[in-house]
């Protein structure tokens, strides 16, 4: 980095900007890849995709360098994911980049777990903090039904071998679909049990790609906490002060687990993330139409300092609430369909990054 360069993030960090509703810039969502190698049907239900061209996809050097503005602006949580973050080569050396930057505390990656096994060591000593794992049933036959691959057992092999690299703090997503999966609940609560994992139950959102979504199939926070009430007795809320995307309950017995009700009871009003898309389009919300194309700033040579400005005034003039603003549609039905998503592939949550 050049010495202008240096002093630039130096004077950035002093002017840390809040957004419209007073929410930090604080948590970045980097999505290093569009493809997926899973089908799951409320995410990516089509074989086929517009795929973002490859020589537009930002290079780990060029994903290094926003992320050192965006740290320097107060981003201090950064999660790689995607698509299937896996399935972009040699992602250790990002995450090895990324390690390096000491104004990152919490460098985290989401994935489906299925290349996880092969992954897992390297990832561990190239500096990368936590890991969560989706995970949507313990049922091998259920799970090809559901993704429409039969990998089930390498998503479990991948969840076993975070353990051994040492992983701390492992978490399970599990999105609870109506007749699907919520007669799992407890199972999977089980399973996060035994291997001192926190699992985290997902209302289905109507996000960009969930071209099936439909309100009753959300199984809801309410009926995920009557469901499990009935099983282990009173359900007591942890009291924490968090902007942490899940509230966190405790069972009689002192397991933890969370739900992320972003579709019955949003939570724009502490919502300090923002998306990364792999071509380098910034996405201020999960549901907003459109993004900010750094890209394009990064690549006609903007220095250090001008990012650094445009990112802060943009952030600034931030007031999106999109889970709220859908929460309050009436009618709510699919976000997206499938021919807007066709003509705009950014539009798709397997482009923006879950
Ligand atoms: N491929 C990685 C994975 O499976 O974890 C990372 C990307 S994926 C989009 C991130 C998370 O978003 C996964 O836990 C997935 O289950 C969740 N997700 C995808 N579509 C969703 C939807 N319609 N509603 C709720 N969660 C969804």
């Amino acid at each position: 980095m050049l010495p202008e360069d240096q002093t630039a993030l130096e004077v950035s960090a002093a002017a840390a900007p809040n957004d419209r509703l007073g929410r930090p810039l604080r948590s970045l969502r980097v999505s290093v890849t569009d493809r997926c190698n899973l089908r799951c049907n409320y995410c990516m239900p089509q074989e086929e995709y517009v795929w973002l061209p490859r020589q537009e996809l930002l290079t780990f050097e060029e994903i290094a360098r926003l992320v050192e503005v965006f740290t320097s602006l107060g981003v201090t949580d950064v999660r790689l994911t995607g698509g299937e973050p896996l399935l972009r080569r040699d992602l250790s050396r990002l995450v090895e980049m990324l390690a390096a930057n000491p104004r990152i505390r919490d460098l985290a990656l989401t994935t489906n777990g299925v290349l996880f096994a092969e992954q897992a060591e390297e990832l561990h000593a190239a500096g990368l903090h936590r890991v969560t794992l989706s995970l949507d049933t313990l049922r091998p036959e259920r799970f090809l039904a559901l993704t429409g691959r039969d990998s089930h057992a390498q998503v479990l092999e991948g969840i076993a071998a975070a353990r051994r690299a040492g992983f701390a703090k492992l978490k399970i997503d599990t999105v609870v679909l109506r007749g699907v999966n919520d007669d799992e609940l407890a199972d999977l609560i089980e399973y996060g049990r035994g291997i001192n994992a926190e699992v985290r139950f997902i209302e289905y959102m109507d996000v960009g790609g969930a071209t099936e979504w439909s309100l009753d199939k959300v199984f809801t926070r309410t009926e995920i906490l009557e469901r499990l009430g009935n099983r282990y007795g009173a359900i007591a809320p942890v009291a924490e002060i968090s902007s942490a995307p899940a509230q966190r309950f405790m069972l009689p017995d002192g397991t933890i687990f969370g739900i992320i009700a972003s579709t019955t009871t949003p939570f724009c009003r502490t919502c300090d993330r923002s998306r990364l898309t792999a071509d380098g389009l910034w996405y201020l919300c999960l549901y907003a139409p459109a993004g900010i194309d750094l890209r394009q700033l990064l690549r006609a040579g903007a220095s250090v300092s001008e990012l650094a400005a445009r990112i802060s005034s943009t952030w600034q003039g931030r007031s999106d609430r999109g889970a709220e603003l859908r929460a309050a549609t009436g009618h709510r039905g699919v976000l997206v369909g499938i021919d807007q998503l066709r003509q705009d592939p950014h539009l798709e949550m397997h482009t923006r990054g879950g």
